[in-house]
């Protein structure tokens, strides 16, 4: 399935994104047709008219009402621009036919065009498009209808139906029932599923989503319909894949992150190579928040992703023989890449086990998928033969006398203390303590620094253990048939087991500076554990009564039992100059070359490119 493409003008996402209404453009896309034929495989091309989502003031919609995420108000559509829109689709999947497709699917979820005239909350109109649900529906079925007297019986056509909106007002499940029985009878040959608006503040695809948490939204539909159904949402394993399948929740099951992850993730499935594939954890880093920050698609786990033209993966003629000092994620995908390529690589770690800053990581609540990256970086070096020497605290004399032409440092980092009166008070902790479990946590604390750490010290101290299985309720969300958006009015309050304070000096909004398409979710987690988050800080002292700050020139005491240390970190790169004085070639990498801003996708990039530029 390609990335949605707008049938005209009005429905392009933004100004410049993808558009299929002329000829010319057909033959273009007979480049990707030709190549998945080649390869055995199968391609349909989505239609999707962004409709009020449009990043451009030509945006339309069933009536004149913004969404909360948008900048544009639409236009509303008149009559005549809803028949010339139901001729623009037509016109797109006949070209996507030419253009060598075996199918389209339109659009019909997510809270674009479609969806919004499906829904009372967005479509207001008086005509035959508004007003009854057989009204509102009608736009959905006439696009179908006549797609399908356009295309043929030998072409796939796809619905994406909302099976849950996840807002306030989305149609209830009878409606969705009545839906897809009509687009059956249309000529639909597969209903895909759609899980939330856009604009819906529940998560749906973050990493604290947890694993195919919205299937039974699809397996609901399964006896009311008779054309196969396609299930959806943080499925990125083929385990979970083949259990949804075999359990009867859908007839297929979709993936596209995975797909950025591993391209391969099909075949290494096919041929019983499951523990070989580089796992998606659902992070959006390089993907999402790339597409909302108008940078290319990547993928934090796999850096060739995109790249696959301008990294280029190469067999060695000179193989060298490599130390890696530190099995982080910097350490291990530097250390994979060069075996790969033929280099003779070992690892020297100082603890009892690979993954570095990604064991603390996946001790955070929503974030144990990062487990499956360091299940995958040991499959390969196994497969390499790499030898890991574990316990190994490396110094530099450890060295001497030994025969490498490179030593890699990727030591990491050691965290930022910062220097106030007090800060040496028993109270105060580092987030390290806190994550590796050395001491007991009271029950009000305060956490200084509300970077990416500072949140998920937050969201650990505030969680209890099993929250995933609460997931849905926590987020309001509930299978009775007969409720409006799958959402229940007042969702039960959460519970959290300590009071906590998450500060910063800085002036502006806390968390302003986290994810593009996860922040919201970090921020709304912990306003509903109700921790307090302060900016504007400034530290005074640490006593036996708790924290004293400043903000706002107002003198204020934080009466907390213990103080998390969460302020940043600095490079650990001590043993580059004792190693370079015994005459090595050193590179250092990740967090030890820079620990500003420095991330795992940061990290495993520098890995590979490090790998990549030996010769
Ligand atoms: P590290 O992961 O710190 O690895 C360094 C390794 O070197 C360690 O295993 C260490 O034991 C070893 N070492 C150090 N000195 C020696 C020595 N002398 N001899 C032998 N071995 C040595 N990043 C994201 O992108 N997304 C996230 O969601 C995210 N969440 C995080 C959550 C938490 C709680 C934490 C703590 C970090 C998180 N990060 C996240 C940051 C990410 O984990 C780091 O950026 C990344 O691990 C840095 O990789 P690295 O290999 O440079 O260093
Ligand atoms: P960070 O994001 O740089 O945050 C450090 C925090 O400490 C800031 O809030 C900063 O705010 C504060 N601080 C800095 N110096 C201080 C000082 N001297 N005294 C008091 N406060 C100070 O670093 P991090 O939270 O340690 O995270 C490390 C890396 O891991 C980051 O690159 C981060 O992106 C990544 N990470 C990502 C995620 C994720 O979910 N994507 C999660 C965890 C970590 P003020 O200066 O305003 O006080
Ligand atoms: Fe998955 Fe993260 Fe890669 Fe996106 S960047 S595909 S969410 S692992």
């Amino acid at each position: 399935m390609t990335g949605g493409i707008a049938p005209n003008l009005s429905g392009r996402v933004a100004p410049f994104s993808a558009q299929l209404s002329y000829r010319w453009q057909a033959k273009r896309h007979g480049i990707i047709t030709k190549a998945v034929h080649e390869e055995g495989g199968k391609i349909a091309l989505q239609i999707l008219h962004a409709g009020r989502y449009a990043y451009h003031p030509f945006c339309v919609a069933p009536s004149r009402k913004k969404s909360p995420i948008s900048l544009f108000t639409p236009w509303p559509l008149p009559r005549w621009g809803i028949k010339k829109t139901i001729r623009d689709f037509v016109n797109c999947a006949r070209l996507a036919q030419e253009g060598g497709y075996d199918g389209v699917e339109i659009m019909g979820s997510e809270g674009y065009l479609i969806n919004e005239f499906i829904s009372a909350t967005t479509n207001k109109r008086r005509d035959d498009y508004g007003g009854a649900y057989k009204n509102r529906i009608r736009l959905a079925l006439e696009i179908v209808e006549k797609t399908r007297e356009a295309v043929g019986k030998n072409f796939i056509l796809i619905f994406r139906l909302s099976m849950l909106d996840l807002i306030q007002g989305g149609s209830n499940f009878f409606e969705v029932i009545e839906l897809a029985q009509a687009l059956e009878k249309c000529g639909v040959d597969l209903l895909n599923t759609g899980i939330g608006w856009h604009e819906a503040r529940v998560p749906t695809i973050a990493s604290m989503v947890p694993r195919a948490a919205f299937t039974w939204a699809t397996k609901r539909l399964k006896s009311h319909v008779k054309v196969p159904l396609i299930t959806t949402n943080r499925i990125n394993d083929p385990w979970v894949a083949d259990q949804l399948l075999r359990e009867g929740h859908a007839d297929m099951v979709s993936m596209a992150r995975p797909f950025l992850a591993d391209p391969h993730f099909v075949k290494k499935a096919r041929e019983g190579r499951e523990r070989e594939i580089n796992t998606c954890i659902a992070c959006n880093q390089a993907c999402l928040d790339h597409i909302f920050e108008r940078k290319e698609a990547t993928c934090l786990v796999n850096p060739y992703a995109a790249r696959e033209t301008i990294i280029l993966k190469k067999k060695t003629s000179a193989p060298k023989k490599i130390a890696v000092i530190g099995a982080g994620p910097a350490g291990l995908s530097f250390a994979c890449e060069a075996a790969e390529q033929g280099h003779q690589v070992e690892i020297f770690e100082s603890k009892a086990k690979l993954g570095g800053q990604f064991n603390l990581a996946l001790q955070i609540p929503g974030k144990s998928e990062f487990k499956e990256c360091l299940r995958y970086f040991q499959s390969l070096l196994s497969s390499h033969n790499v030898p890991i020497h574990y316990g190994r605290q490396v110094v530099a004399q450890d060295f001497q006398g030994k025969e490498y032409d490179l030593i890699v440092l990727a030591t990491g980092i050691t965290p930022r203390r910062p220097d106030f009166e007090g800060i040496g008070h028993a109270k105060v902790l580092s987030y390290l303590d806190v994550l590796e479990g050395h001491h007991e946590v009271g029950k009000r604390v305060a956490i200084i620094g509300a970077g990416g750490i500072g949140f998920d010290v937050a969201h650990f101290l505030t969680s209890v253990n099993n929250e995933e299985g609460a997931f849905l309720q926590q987020w309001g969300i509930s299978p009775d048939e007969q409720l409006r958006g799958g959402l229940v009015e007042k969702p039960a309050a959460w519970f959290s087991p300590r009071e906590v304070y998450l500060l910063q000096r800085k002036e502006e909004k806390v968390g302003a500076r986290l994810g593009k398409t996860t922040g919201w979710i970090h921020r709304s987690v912990l306003s509903k554990k109700k921790v307090v988050m302060l900016s504007g800080v400034t530290y005074d002292k640490i006593d036996d009564r708790g924290l004293h700050i400043t903000r706002s020139g107002k003198k204020q005491l934080l009466e907390v039992d213990n103080i998390i240390i969460c302020a940043g970190q600095n490079p650990c790169d001590d043993l580059k100059v004792p190693l370079q004085s015994l005459g090595f070639r050193v590179e250092v990498i990740g967090g030890a070359k820079e620990a500003r801003e420095l991330d795992a996708k940061m990290a495993i990039l520098e890995g590979t490119l490090l790998a990549q530029s030996l010769a």
